[in-house]
């Protein structure tokens, strides 16, 4: 064990680590302990931190016990859903992380079509439990990313489109507080809770179990992934963007910039070479999908075509092998944009050529009629003139490319601020965590004074503040 280690090893024990994990049904790891490693490792391969001790509950009492814990103690709390949160919110040095791996089971009623969710699963879970009845909820585009970060800052998936956001569609949430009391938020109990849960993030307890609404889906849907060669220019972009004018209230689409991997999937010549997709989801039936989504395939040179009639659970799955959890380094951030500009679209094509890794991505995600209907005041999501995003997903993985990868990162988003909406950004997507109260503040705009008040009555002393932290009332 290193000195560091016993260093935290020490500390645990000091607040009463050993009678603590006596008492709950869940496990308690401490640093030297075999898992510990494993169970402070997320998805960004850049964060390295170093909790004074890791808390796996089984239950909602295990939930609790622990955060009675961490407060009579005097430690802030970290929660890990997924630990997909590229900031590295999931994790915290000499504090408490609680790892809600143990909880991720998904119960659905199809009569009622709601899912009731643990505060643990991913996407995955979801998606499997949900689509065994026909039915789902919009996730996230990549299935082993947690249902609870996501959906807590918001949520952009392919279902968005139809159905919105994913926290538009959480009817209720089960939480345990600060001072460790459980609370039902939804539209009759804890209005002000329930508002500040869809949009503001993790900053007001942790989340034991969601409610979603869940709508007819699939099983079988249409996805369409022509991928076009870098020079085919600014063309089919266009096309996209134009041809999105009266169909998206049933696409859900982004166009995603990459490079071609040396795979049999492509032809030789394009390997190595930049490229993008025009991605697509039709919410809808299948067939129709096909015919209507046709011309976005026919709009020149193709490297490769991905498109066709697949399994809902087969497109949630598509894109994760691309990002494996712990194999990149990555610094993410983005815009909402309430227009995509034919100027907008030369800088978004410039930019992924200058990209200095081939496994970075950047995208141009259209939000979907769906997620601006609801009016802003409903969620703490904000404004919903964000009628586009614009984002850029920094990857790579030799450590001493780090410098040459974020600089490339700032400069981009600094050169496309001016496309902006009013600075407003998806904190999902927000850079890392030293960005801090700035970013926060920009993000929420005329949202934040209310956040800050729930903050203030459902978590004081910001106990939970590994995340896009809201501060307390008293102290802004
Ligand atoms: C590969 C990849 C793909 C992605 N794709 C999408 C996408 O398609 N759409 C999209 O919208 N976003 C996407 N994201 C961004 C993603 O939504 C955020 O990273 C989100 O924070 C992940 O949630 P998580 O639970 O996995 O994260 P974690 O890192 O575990 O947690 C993130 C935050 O949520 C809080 N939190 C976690 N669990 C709870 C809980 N039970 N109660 C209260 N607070 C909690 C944590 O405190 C932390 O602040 C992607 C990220 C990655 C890395």
């Amino acid at each position: 064990m290193t000195l560091q280690s016993e260093a935290l090893k020490e500390k645990a024990l000091s607040v009463g680590a050993a009678e603590f994990a006596a008492q709950i049904a869940g496990e308690v790891i401490l640093p030297g302990d075999p898992e510990y490693d494993t169970a402070r490792a997320v998805w960004n391969a850049m964060i390295d931190r170093r909790p004074a001790l890791i808390v796996r509950p089984a239950n909602a009492d295990d939930v609790i016990a622990a955060v009675n814990h961490a407060r009579v103690a005097g430690m802030p709390i970290s929660i890990k859903g997924g630990g997909h949160n590229v900031a590295g919110h999931a994790t915290c040095n000499d504090a408490m992380m609680l790892d809600m791996s143990l909880m991720r089971g998904v119960e659905v009623d199809p009569e009622a079509r709601v899912a009731k969710v643990q505060g643990g699963a991913t996407w995955g879970n979801v998606d499997e439990a949900t689509q065994k009845h026909g039915l789902a909820t919009p996730g996230g585009l990549i299935s082993d990313t947690g249902v609870a970060g996501l959906t807590l800052a918001g949520g952009i998936g392919w279902l968005r489109s139809k159905h919105g956001f994913s926290a538009d569609n959480v009817m209720a949430f089960t939480v345990v507080t600060a001072k460790g009391s459980v609370v039902r938020a939804a539209m009759d109990s804890h209005p002000d809770l329930y508002w500040a849960l869809r949009g503001g993030g993790g900053n007001f307890g942790v989340v034991v179990e969601f409610e979603f609404a869940l709508h007819p889906c699939g099983p079988t849907v249409m996805f369409a992934a022509p991928i076009y060669p870098i020079t085919a220019g600014a063309g089919p972009i266009r096309f996209w963007r134009d041809f999105l004018a009266d169909k998206h209230d049933c696409m859900g689409s982004l166009v995603e910039f990459s490079t071609i991997p040396e795979s049999e999937d492509f032809p030789e010549k394009y390997w190595g070479l930049r490229c993008y997709t025009i991605a697509a989801l039709w919410a809808g039936d299948a067939d129709e999908g096909e015919r209507v989504m046709q011309p976005l395939r026919e709009q020149g040179e193709l490297a490769a075509d991905f498109s066709g009639q697949m399994a809902y659970c087969d497109v949630q799955k598509l894109f994760d092998e691309l990002f494996p959890a712990g194999d990149f380094r990555a610094y993410w951030k983005c815009h909402y944009t309430p227009e995509v500009s034919d100027a907008l679209i030369d800088d978004a094509l410039r930019i992924a050529a200058e990209a200095p890794s081939d496994s970075t991505l950047s995208s141009i995600w259209n939000m979907g009629a769906e997620t601006m209907s609801v009016p802003w005041d409903e969620t703490a999501i904000d404004r919903r003139g964000m009628a586009w995003m614009y984002s850029l997903d920094s990857a790579w993985q030799d450590p001493a490319d780090d410098e040459v990868n974020i600089s490339f990162t700032r400069r981009a988003w600094e050169e496309t601020r001016k496309y902006s909406t009013e600075g407003r950004l998806y904190l999902n997507f927000g850079g890392h965590a030293e960005e801090g109260e700035k970013l926060v503040r920009e993000a929420y705009g005329d949202s934040y004074a209310r956040l800050s008040r729930v903050k203030a009555q459902y978590d004081p002393t910001n106990i939970f503040r590994f995340n896009g932290n809201v501060l307390p009332a008293s102290d802004t």
